[in-house]
C-alpha cells in the first residue's frame, strides 16, 4: 500500500517517495496503522521496489492482499501519474466504507467516480463480479486493468478463463475487446475485436498505445470488418472440431452423440452449414460446431420449426451443462439466447437454407448431409462454404 495513517488516522503518503528521502526515514521511526484492518503496518523501501507499507504481521486484511507485488505498486503509481496529467482528480487506495473494499484508485469525472483496479493475481469469477456489483451499488464504475506481460503481442492468443472474465464490450465498435496495460513501458494494449477459436484461443489484432497518448476513459477500438482468411481459419477450427469429435469422442454417454443417434441422425448426416462464423459464437466456450448441431437436431425434429423452441433448447443445453457460456466483463444482455437464435435464423435464411413460413420456419433441402467419407464430408464443407462464404461474411460485417 501506499497510504498508511497515524494512530490517530492522519493519512500518510509515499506516493512518488524516493528510497532514501528524509520521509522514508523519518516514517521508519513512526509507529503507522493500515486504514483498513488497523494492525501495524512498517515501511518497506529500496533500491528495487517503489516504498510502501507493509502489514507488519501476517493477519488476513481485507483491503489489501499480503505480498503485494512491485508490479501492482508500480502500476498504482504510474497510472494515478497518468490520471493527473489529465488534471483528473484521483485518490489513491480509495476506502468505499459502505462495501469495505479500497480500490487501487479513484477518479472523478464530473459526477462519476470510477473505481480502478489492477488486476494481477488470478480472482474467480464470482468474486470479480461481486466485487463490481459492491462497487456499483456506492455509485462507483469498477473499471478493472490486466498486466500487459503476460499475454501475446500477436494475432492469435491464448486466454486464460481468469483473463477472458476481463473481455468487455463496446457498443460503439460493437465488438468485445481486451484491454491491457504495462507501467514499465507506460502503455496500454488494445486487443480488438476478438474471434473465438476455442475454448481459449482468440483472433485478434493489437495497438499498442503511449499512455500519454490516451485519454481516461476513452479508448480508441478500431472498427472491424470480417476478411476472407479470418473466415477460413474459423473454418479449419471447425474442421479441426469434426475430425477430433469423429476420433476420439465415441462414448454412448457422450450427449451430442446419443441425441444424433437417437435422431437417427449421425455426424456424417448433418448438414454442411452447422458451425456457422456468428458473433454471438463467443458466447459460448464450445465450439460453435457442437451447439450448432444441437440446435439443427432440433430443427429437423418435425414439418417446422419456431424460434421459441430453439430459444428453450439453447438454454436448456446451457442449465444441462451440455454446453458451456463463457464469462465475460460486460455479459451479454438476459436476451443472449433470443439474440443469438435471431443472428442464427438470420443467416440460414439470407442463405437460402430455410424458409419462413406461417408456424415458424422449415429447412429446405434437409437431405443435404455433408457425406458418407470423413473425405467427402470435408469436401461438402468446403464446397458451402466456398459457395456462402460472401454472404455470410456480408451478414457478419452488418450486425
Ligand atoms: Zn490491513
Amino acid at each position: 500500500m501506499l497510504i498508511a495513517q497515524t494512530p490517530q488516522g492522519s493519512p500518510v503518503s509515499l506516493y512518488l517517495a524516493r528510497h532514501n528521502s528524509p520521509l522514508v526515514s523519518s516514517l521508519r521511526t513512526q509507529s503507522l496503522i493500515c486504514p483498513s484492518c488497523k494492525s501495524t503496518v512498517i515501511v518497506k523501501a529500496g533500491q528495487k521496489v517503489i516504498p510502501h507499507f507493509a502489514h507488519k504481521s501476517k493477519a488476513a486484511c481485507r483491503g489489501f492482499s499480503e505480498n503485494e507485488s512491485a508490479f501492482h505498486l508500480l502500476a498504482k503509481t504510474s497510472l494515478n501519474r497518468w490520471f493527473l496529467n489529465q488534471s483528473l482528480q484521483t485518490e489513491l487506495e480509495k476506502n468505499y466504507a459502505d462495501i469495505n473494499r479500497r480500490a487501487d484508485i479513484s477518479v472523478q469525472i464530473q459526477q462519476t467516480d470510477f473505481a480502478v483496479e489492477v488486476q494481477c493475481s488470478p480472482i474467480s469469477a464470482e468474486l470479480l463480479q461481486l466485487r463490481s456489483a459492491d462497487y456499483r451499488k456506492v455509485g462507483a464504475v469498477p473499471f478493472w486493468l490486466l498486466p500487459s506481460e503476460f499475454i501475446q503481442k500477436s494475432s492469435m492468443i491464448k486466454l486464460s478463463a481468469f483473463y477472458q472474465q476481463f473481455i468487455r464490450y463496446s457498443p460503439a465498435a460493437r465488438q468485445y475487446y481486451l484491454l491491457t496495460y504495462s507501467p514499465h513501458e507506460h502503455t496500454f494494449t488494445i486487443y480488438h475485436h476478438l474471434i473465438p477459436l476455442s475454448k481459449s484461443l482468440f483472433l485478434t489484432s493489437f495497438n499498442e498505445y503511449h499512455q500519454d497518448t490516451l485519454y481516461f476513459p476513452s479508448f480508441p477500438i478500431r472498427p472491424f470488418s470480417m476478411s476472407d482468411s479470418l473466415y477460413n481459419v474459423h473454418i479449419k477450427m471447425n474442421e479441426k472440431w469434426l475430425v477430433n469429435v469423429l476420433r476420439y469422442r465415441r462414448s454412448v454417454k457422450d450427449p451430442l452423440l446419443r441425441k444424433l443417434y437417437e435422431a437417427n441422425l449421425s455426424l456424417y448426416k448433418t448438414p454442411p452449414w452447422v458451425g456457422l462464423l456468428l458473433r454471438s459464437n463467443i458466447f459460448f466456450l464450445s465450439s460453435p460446431m457442437e451447439w450448432q448441431i444441437h440446435l439443427y437436431i432440433s430443427m429437423q425434429r418435425g414439418r417446422t420449426f419456431a424460434k421459441h423452441q430453439l430459444i428453450q433448447e439453447l438454454q436448456q443445453l446451457i442449465r444441462r451443462k451440455v454446453i458451456h457460456q463463457r464469462v465475460l466483463l460486460d455479459p451479454p444482455a438476459d436476451y443472449m439466447f433470443e439474440q443469438t437464435v435471431d443472428e442464427l435464423l438470420n443467416v440460414l435464411e439470407k442463405c437460402d437454407l430455410i424458409l419462413p413460413v406461417q408456424s415458424g420456419y422449415m429447412l429446405k433441402k434437409s437431405g443435404e448431409a455433408i457425406g458418407v467419407k470423413e473425405e467427402t464430408g470435408l469436401h461438402s464443407i468446403r464446397e458451402f462454404h466456398n459457395r456462402m462464404k460472401a454472404q455470410i461474411i456480408q451478414e457478419y460485417n452488418r450486425r
